[in-house]
């Protein structure tokens, strides 16, 4: 079996399919948690079911395009590009739809650190995952109430959650500003304190249990009477008889190849590390003003979020990364960046994004032997694991553990 990536996905895929008897490659040419799965925000989620298309969304666009503190950018060259994507992207916004995505992101991040534990265990990885569970936070109750609808969502799909306010909350965080007068706690979420050494240290257990990475990028398939008979890549041909297309927000070409037509685009994201903090927050908080992520992590208090449709190879706006600061100096009184302080850090991750928030997990159209599974968006961290197993049924011909046909590669013929 060949597994083309090496992010949290393609590890999480490569680790069940081992355990399961198989021989596994990975096949990455930039080495493990290179991309996206490298500086994100680290959080494992089951709370994530709420799709970034939301009735009502739109009114709201313009307001955050033109804030230079705004969550979402676009680079005006790209719109033509990404025009139809967007098209898509509004449209998966009714409240029908939305209230199936929400179903199906339900499933696959459903309990999410407890499906991550026998791969963490084997890992000896623990040390790297938490569940202290997360905080939603926003400066009022009326700020709360006009986000009712994504809550709604969330107890629909049986997320549990509790509200507090004033005193309430700041004694479960006391690092946040005074101004941030509610919170929603939800103990089930998790995170990792370094995402890259999370998905590193999964690698390392499948490299100790017999598996392979090579070092390689994948181009295009060979095929032999109609079965997979191998991965044409930069250095050669690597047999195998079934793989899995793991690449991210790259594998756009290898669909192509196969002769899919997928509505894969990308969403940059940034953040920033701030490596000796005044304040550090307990748990990740996630501040619905700014939409951004803060998570305390071991290398120092990450701030990561933003949205930019720029594509894959535009040069990253690192003022996107810097303006991520000042959010966070409102979210947390006390952060002082002052001189002789270590430099923050910037960095810039290229999320798989589909325009109905929903990944493709499932049979490409040309062969069973191919599996994609890639398209996780904002929750690849949160989904990893699980798509893993789905990724293990596909391959074994077992019916998958949950409904796939929400993510089925042939949803946008
Ligand atoms: C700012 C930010 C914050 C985020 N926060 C969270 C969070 O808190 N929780 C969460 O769940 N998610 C979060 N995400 C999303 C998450 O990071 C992604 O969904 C996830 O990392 C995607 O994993 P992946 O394995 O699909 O892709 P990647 O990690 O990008 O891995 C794809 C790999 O494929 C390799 N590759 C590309 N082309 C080829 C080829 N031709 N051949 C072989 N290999 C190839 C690449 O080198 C790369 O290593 C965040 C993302 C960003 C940007």
């Amino acid at each position: 079996m060949a597994v083309i990536g090496g992010g949290v996905i393609g590890i999480c895929s490569a680790s069940w399919l081992l355990r399961e008897g198989h021989d596994v490659t990975v096949i990455e040419p930039n080495g493990v948690a290179r991309g996206s799965s490298y500086g994100n925000a680290g959080c494992f989620n089951p709370s994530s079911v709420v799709p970034m298309s939301m009735p009502g969304n739109l009114a709201k666009v313009p307001g955050w395009l033109f804030d230079p503190l705004g969550p979402l950018s676009i680079r005006w060259p790209y719109l033509p590009t990404i025009a139809p994507w967007l098209i898509r992207f509004l449209k998966a916004g009714t409240p029908e739809r939305v209230a199936a995505q929400a179903e199906a992101l339900g499933n696959l991040l459903r309990n999410s650190v407890g499906v991550y534990k026998p791969l963490v265990e084997n890992a000896g990885a623990q040390a790297l995952m938490r569940q202290d569970g997360h905080l939603i936070v926003y400066p009022t109750r009326h700020d709360f109430d006009k986000d009712a609808p994504a809550w709604k969502l969330r107890r629909d799909n049986g997320v549990a959650y509790t509200v507090l306010e004033d005193d309430a909350l700041w004694r479960q965080e006391p690092s946040l500003s005074r101004t941030y007068r509610l919170g929603v706690f939800l103990a089930e979420n998790g995170h990792t304190t370094n995402p890259n050494r999370f998905v590193s240290a999964l690698a390392d257990a499948f490299l100790r249990d017999g598996g392979i990475i090579a070092d390689a990028s994948a181009k295009s398939f060979a095929f032999e009477n109609d079965r997979l008979a191998g991965i044409h890549t930069n250095t050669g041909m690597i047999a195998c008889e079934a793989a899995v297309v793991a690449a991210g927000a790259h594998s756009g070409p290898l669909v192509h190849a196969l002769g899919d037509r997928i509505p894969l685009d990308t969403e940059r994201g940034y953040h920033i590390v701030l490596p000796e903090p005044s304040v550090m927050p307990r748990i990740p908080i996630m501040d619905t003003s700014g939409k951004f992520v803060a998570t305390p992590m071991e290398d120092g208090l990450r701030i990561a979020g933003t949205v930019e449709f720029a594509g894959l190879t535009a040069k990253p706006n690192w003022e996107r990364a810097r303006n991520l600061l000042p959010l966070a100096q409102r979210l947390f009184a006390g952060l002082a960046t002052s001189e002789g302080q270590p430099e923050p850090s910037v960095w810039m991750g290229f999320r798989p994004s589909m325009p109905d928030s929903l990944p493709v997990i499932g049979y490409s159209r040309a062969s069973r032997d191919v599996i994609y599974a890639f398209g996780h968006g904002h929750v690849g961290m949160a989904g990893g694991a699980q798509t893993g197993l789905l990724v293990s049924d596909l391959v074994a011909g077992r019916s998958p553990r949950i409904a796939l046909q929400p993510f089925s590669p042939q949803r946008f013929a």
